[in-house]
């Protein structure tokens, strides 16, 4: 049994990850972060680098194996923006509503043809001073300035999943993890650790303390 520690504040990210991790039925123990330790600050220039950063340093924190992800909204015609400064496109402290009206602001003035954009997840599993396994994901869409939907969290309202013509927060929460970033970046990563654990069941015991 692994014992892994999910590498996130976000309450809504950990309920993403418990839900999809528990449908997968692995066996692994998840627990969230302890409250007393700090949060890690994202210096990375990419949502790899983020990513890795919080794992390493949340690994180190717990003494064992993390899962941390970073991800983020990607506009074509903002040149990529929000990108890595996704939870604080508006300034701090991370204000999704902020977030929202600052994108909404800047997506009038793209024609609705060029409004395209994808989220993007990077997930990686560290243990105290190593990566073990890393993963991707995205999913395509386009931006709208109506919000729609009472689902998600962050830029879900905005984000029409290509497809679909629905946004993610008009999708119930199966339907989110099947087609969204983290969701594949999540399948990826739980492919890679059960193939691991499938030729060595005692894969990474020691390290996480299991
Ligand atoms: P971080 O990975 O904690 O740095 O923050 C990622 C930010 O990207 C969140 O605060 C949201 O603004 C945005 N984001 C990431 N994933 C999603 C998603 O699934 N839905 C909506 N917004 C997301």
């Amino acid at each position: 049994m692994l014992s892994v520690v999910l590498g996130t504040r976000s309450e809504h990210k950990l309920d993403e990850l418990r839900r999809m991790i528990a449908a997968a039925g692995l066996p692994m123990r998840l627990a969230g972060l302890p409250p007393e330790i700090a949060e890690v600050t994202e210096t990375g220039g990419t949502f790899r680098e983020n990513a890795a950063l919080k794992a390493l340093a949340y690994a180190q924190a717990v003494g064992g194996l993390v899962l941390a992800d970073d991800s983020g909204l990607e506009v074509d015609a903002l040149g990529g923006e929000p990108g890595v400064h996704s939870a604080y496109f508006a300034g701090r402290p991370r204000d999704d509503l902020a977030n929202n009206r600052k994108l909404c602001e800047k997506i009038r003035q793209i024609p609705p043809i060029q409004r395209t954009a994808r989220y993007r997840c990077c997930l990686i599993l560290a243990r105290p001073g190593s990566i073990l396994l890393e993963a991707g994901g995205a999913v395509e869409g386009m931006i709208t300035p109506e919000p729609r939907g009472a689902g998600g969290f962050g830029y879900d309202p905005h984000f029409i999943v290509a497809g679909l013509d629905r946004t993610a927060a008009e999708l119930p929460p199966a339907e989110k993890d099947a087609v969204s970033h983290r969701g594949r970046a999540l399948r990826t990563m739980l492919a890679r650790i059960a193939d691991q654990l499938k030729h060595d069941p005692g894969w990474c015991g020691n390290a996480s303390g299991a």
